[in-house]
């Protein structure tokens, strides 16, 4: 991986208005900047206070300068961190200051990049530095945090050197055919392989736990107008809430809200009514409605507990995709008199108005969703990283069941030991890095 260690500069912190702001700066040529900015040598890993000086020797900013040389940084470079006042346009001015003395600007995610390239962390982790900065939960917070101390690199390692022992044995065997199947057989190679399955299958459920706390999960309301999708949307957001977002419009069009239940987001659609309609506003609402659902990872179908299903409600039904999973929610049992709670597997009584069996809901959306309750293993994961696994559990498969077929056993554990290299980042195309890091703002 060739990359030029020239030297980059940005605004670490967010934009907008604080007490103070960070400037950060890394690459090989720090010291014209710390001649130009400071005009005397900073210690290592020391706080100055120092005038930060323009070029005819007027003050830009005062404040804080560290320096951290390589490669105790975070980038594995020289770096070189300026806290100035924290407001937009000196934090400009002082940034415009490092740009005349040699430094460029970073682009998005070029520090966690650099310290990827430079052997500070692994993609894993350098992904968990994004994550820390985007979670929208506690939980998911402290499980970024965790990924980035390494947990779940520490997993994946741990089977990349099984599998590789056990490679060792098998490719030994490719070289001395007469030995062969009795050879494997004693050194016990598929009672490995099986254990290293079993193990792959703990990390998948982990990790699939992870990715459920950074991604949340996609929940659309859908029913006929009036059961009460917009009290139950209310209701669901109004209690246990860290975090709501209001971002559409009116009661005609969809509506969301991000909640937070045990920590895992769920971004909740509220939906037009379905129902047959002239009225040309409406039917734009109920065409984004089946828009809505066809993102959606879990459908709660609102009814009328007077009503029971109705017509209507199998021809919604009737039109929802296969694929997706159906809550049928019976609302207004304050009027009936049912019991609050579950009816079936897939069926609750509740009141979105009285408040009543939203506990019971809750716990049951959960589960659809496969959360498993929030525990100190988990660590935060991405789609990408599933993706490894799923691939490399493929491999395994297809390795046991060809396993007296020694060739194409040794290269289906050698195609399983590559795919969860990319977890890591020890196998990754350059383009894989640039989709990765292009997603980060400037300056982490
Ligand atoms: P939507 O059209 O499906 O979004 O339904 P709304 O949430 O707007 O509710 C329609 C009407 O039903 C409103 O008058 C609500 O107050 C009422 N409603 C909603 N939930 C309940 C409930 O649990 N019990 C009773 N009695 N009324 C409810
Ligand atoms: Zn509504």
């Amino acid at each position: 991986m060739l990359y030029t260690p020239d030297t980059i500069a940005a605004i670490a912190t967010a934009p907008g208005r604080g007490g103070v702001g960070v400037i950060r700066v890394s690459g090989k040529n720090i010291q014209p900047l710390i001649d130009g900015l400071i005009g005397k040598p900073l210690k290592s890993r020391f706080a100055h206070f120092a005038h930060f000086k323009a070029a005819d020797g007027s003050t830009v900013d005062e404040g804080i300068a560290l320096f951290f040389p390589n490669p105790a940084s975070f980038t594995g470079e020289d770096v070189l961190e300026l806290q100035g006042h924290g407001g937009p346009v000196i934090m400009n001015m002082l940034l415009k200051r490092c740009i005349e003395l040699g430094a460029r600007h970073a682009e998005p995610g070029e520090f966690t990049k650099r310290a990827f390239l430079n052997g500070k962390l692994d993609l894993a982790q350098a992904e968990a530095v994004a994550d820390i900065i985007d979670a929208q939960s506690e939980a998911a917070a402290k499980s970024a945090l965790k990924s980035l101390d390494g947990a779940f690199s520490r997993e994946v390692h741990t089977l990349v050197d099984d599998l590789i022992n056990l490679r060792m044995l098998v490719e030994a065997t490719l070289d001395f055919p007469e030995e062969d199947i009795d050879f494997l057989e004693a050194a016990d190679a598929r009672g490995k392989l099986h254990k290293i399955s079993a193990q792959l299958a703990r990390v998948m459920d982990t990790a699939t736990q992870g990715k459920l706390l950074r991604e949340g999960m996609h929940v659309v309301l859908i029913g006929q107008p009036n059961v009460g999708k917009s009290s139950l949307m209310n209701a669901l957001a109004g209690e246990d809430v860290a975090i709501v977002t209001d971002i559409a419009g009116t009661t005609r069009d969809t509506v969301r809200e991000l909640i937070q239940l045990d920590g895992v987001p769920l971004h909740i659609i509220d939906t037009a009514g379905l129902r047959d309609t002239d009225d040309t506003v409406e039917k734009i609402g109920i065409e984004r409605t089946w828009a809505a659902v066809e993102k959606a990872d879990l459908a709660l179908l609102l009814l009328d507990s007077r009503e029971g299903i109705t017509e209507h409600d199998h021809a919604i039904l009737a039109k929802l995709p296969a694929s997706l999973s159906v809550l049928r929610v019976f609302n207004k049992i304050d009027l009936t008199g049912d019991a609050a709670g579950d009816i079936a597997e897939d069926e609750i009584h509740v009141s979105a108005k009285q408040g009543i069996g939203l506990k019971e809901l809750k716990n049951k959306l959960l589960k659809k969703i496969g959360w498993q309750g929030i525990n100190d293993g988990v660590f935060i994961a991405r789609e990408r990283h599933l993706a490894a696994i799923r691939v490399a559990r493929e491999h395994l498969n297809t390795a046991d069941a060809c396993y007296l077929q020694i060739e194409i056993l040794a290269e289906e554990l050698r195609l399983a030991q590559n795919s969860l290299n990319e977890i890591t980042g020890e196998f990754t195309s350059d383009d894989l890095l640039g989709v990765i890091f292009s997603r980060f703002c400037i300056g982490k």
